[in-house]
């Protein structure tokens, strides 16, 4: 479905977008994968990826915090590849803390990566797939991105403000080939939600599976997480002919956490 098309999926060392990765690469695309990690795991991530698929996969290490070097990459890729046709951006992080003691560089920290990062991909991005008269643009934001939890005022800021710039951008490539949306995942079981299940553990002085059960069953009515696979699965759908009419939305996978 994908066989010759370029995908850049920002933060594809771990989690989501690995499974976003690998899922585009299983459908034909050529894949530029970013994100940190130890350099032997992220070569055998790569030429896994590579071997099983048949396709073009390439690495790029760009720290997307920095605007300059979310641009390079897109610019760089289009170099490589002479192409570029869908863009996932994924990489986030999180920082959790009341309001009044969220320490500003945490803030900036979130609001650049998991925000203006996708500002700076999607502008560079956009005049090539105008050229090529096709595009998909994919934003994964967040439950976080259409409704609040406590302690997570930059993530939340930063979810809502990458929905906003999606309905945009659907708004502006409209009819041109392009489509931008939104992915808003509830529960994945990622690192970046490790880290919370051992906080909720130390905080309440229970075991990890208690923990686990605690953070499932307070917002995700399902009880069950999504997995790195389904959010491939749905960035694939949005990739396929059947989305063509689909832009400037987002789609829930987050076990009805949003029904609430
Ligand atoms: P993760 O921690 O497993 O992966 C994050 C990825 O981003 C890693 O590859 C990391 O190296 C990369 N990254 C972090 N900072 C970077 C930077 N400055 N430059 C380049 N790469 C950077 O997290 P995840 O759970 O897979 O999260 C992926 C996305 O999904 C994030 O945007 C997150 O907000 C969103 N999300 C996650 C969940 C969840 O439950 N896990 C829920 C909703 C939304």
């Amino acid at each position: 479905m994908l066989k010759g098309k370029v995908a850049i999926v920002t933060g594809s060392t771990s989690g989501i977008g690995l499974g976003i990765a690998r899922e585009l690469a299983k459908l034909g695309a050529n894949i530029v994968l970013n994100g940190f990690g130890d350099s032997s795991e992220i070569e055998k991530i790569r030429s896994g990826i590579d071997g099983e698929n048949g396709v073009r996969v390439e690495y790029d290490g760009a720290d997307v915090s920095d605007g300059d070097a979310v641009r390079r990459m897109i610019e760089a890729t289009i170099g490589r590849f002479g192409r570029l046709d869908i863009l996932v951006n994924n990489a986030g992080i999180q920082f959790t803390a009341p309001v009044e003691e969220f320490p500003p560089a945490k803030w900036k920290a979130i609001l650049d990566i998991n925000l203006s990062a996708a500002f700076h991909g999607i502008a560079s991005a956009v005049p090539q797939m105008k050229k090529q008269r096709w595009g998909r643009i994919i934003n994964i934001a967040s439950a976080h991105g259409l409704v609040a939890s406590t302690h997570k005022a930059a993530y939340v800021a930063a979810k809502h403000g990458l929905v906003g710039l999606t309905k945009v951008v659907g708004l502006e490539t409209a009819g041109s080939g392009i489509t931008c949306n939104a992915v808003c995942p509830g529960w994945v079981r990622t690192p970046l939600v490790e880290k919370q299940i051992d906080d909720i553990a130390a905080e309440k002085g229970i075991s990890r599976k208690e923990a686990t059960g605690e953070l499932l069953a307070e917002k995700q009515p399902s009880l069950d997480f999504a997995s790195p696979e389904q959010l491939g699965g749905t960035v694939a759908f949005l990739c396929s002919a059947v989305a063509d009419q689909i832009t400037g939305t987002t789609i829930s996978v987050d076990g009805g956490w949003t029904a609430q």
